[in-house]
């Protein structure tokens, strides 16, 4: 039985991540129509909040796709794609695996760049593989499944120079970690609104590099998916004219969560994860806890990836700990039963609610 108790609840997990109030409190605005003039204003603040969130230059096209980071990730694939061209993947986790399954199901002929489990990807394996017959190269960021955090500076400047594209899967990175999209020459960048920005999940915020829309227009074929085309994207986010119905009270949230995190200062809320990091390593070391991915630098800030104590019943105490009403994530595939991994985005990089995890933790292994 659905029991309304999330007054209390503490969500620590990689996404989603706790709702800004300032988002919670936009969602309750009157409903508008998504053609109405008010609207077009909210879009333009939004546009131009998220080139500065992923440090785009202007020509770059900003918007909002209704639906999660997934769809996000699949409009690169469906706009930029098309049957038979060669698109380098750094698969080192599952959501560089996701992005090879989408790829190949928009008919690319797909070459895996692959690491060990919890390692990042090395740029000598990209520029190894990385040859004129490249048309794009795709590379997730900040790989939630195992924490690791991927060099896509240094895989950029290797793709600069070549005629491929580069896509950046920014979904546990944009708004929390540096992301200079125009200086380190990124062509295609996706998040979720749930994740660092803590707005309700729904929206993908994408930006689209004049190169990459380049690209687009000279396709031989229509993109395969027409609720993403880029081309109709354009026509209601620059032209104002109907494409689709937006989810205009999403809108609403995203556009205060987003104003609540570029009024904190980006640079604040980079310090702001770190911070929290070590303190949490700190303190869940004496009970066992110790960090999995092995190299410093390879640690993404926001999805810390700890590797459980030797004998600890992972899903018995995850499931104490929801009972508590405290939400934490295990591993993903193979490192299910080894890590977890807790959510370091948005508002859960808070001490409130990881006092409360840590009080309870103490309780139960103590
Ligand atoms: N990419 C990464 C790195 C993710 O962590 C996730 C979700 O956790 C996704 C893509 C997919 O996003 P969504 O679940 O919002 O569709």
């Amino acid at each position: 039985m659905f029991e309304d108790t999330h007054d209390e609840h503490v969500l620590l997990t990689p996404g989603p991540t706790p709702i800004h109030p300032r988002a919670q409190r936009a969602l309750t605005r009157p409903m508008l129509g998504h053609m109405d003039p008010e609207v077009f204003a909210l879009n333009s603040e939004i546009q131009r909040d998220l080139r500065e969130m992923y440090g785009a230059d202007e020509g770059t096209l900003t918007a909002l796709l209704a639906g999660t980071g997934s769809l996000g990730m699949e409009a690169g694939f469906a706009n930029l794609v098309e049957a038979g061209d060669e698109v380098l993947v750094c698969a080192n986790g599952s959501f560089g695996r996701r992005m090879a399954e989408m790829a190949a199901r928009y008919g690319a002929k797909v070459r895996l760049v692959t690491a060990p489990l919890g390692e990042a990807i090395d740029p000598a394996d990209v520029a190894a593989q990385l040859d004129d017959s490249v048309s794009m190269v795709a590379v997730v960021h900040g790989e939630t499944s195992t924490g690791v955090l991927n060099p896509v500076p240094e895989i950029a400047k290797l793709v600069r120079g070549t005629g491929a594209l580069l896509t950046v899967d920014a979904v546990t990175t944009a708004g929390m970690e540096p992301f200079d999209m125009a200086k380190w020459g990124v062509d295609y960048a996706y998040t979720g609104a749930q994740k660092c920005l803590s707005a309700p999940p729904g929206l993908a915020p994408v930006a689209i590099s004049e190169r990459a829309f380049s690209r687009f227009r000279a396709r031989r074929t229509p993109p395969p998916l027409w609720y993403c085309d880029f081309g109709g994207l354009r026509d209601y986010w620059v032209d104002h004219s109907y494409h689709h119905t937006v989810p205009v009270n999403l809108h609403f949230a995203l556009h205060a969560a987003l104003r609540a995190a570029l009024d904190e200062g980006l640079d604040t809320r980079q310090a702001r994860v770190r911070l929290m990091g070590r303190v949490i390593e700190r303190t869940l070391a004496p009970l066992g806890f110790s960090p999995y991915v092995r190299r410093p630098q390879d640690r993404l800030p926001t999805v810390l990836a700890l590797r459980l104590p030797e004998g600890l019943d992972d899903a018995g105490v995850r499931g104490a700990l929801r009972q508590r009403g405290i939400s934490v994530t295990g591993g993903l595939g193979p490192t299910a039963g080894v890590i977890w991994r807790l959510g370091l985005m948005g508002e859960s990089a808070r001490p409130e609610p990881y006092r409360r995890l840590m009080t309870e933790l103490a309780g139960l292994l103590g």
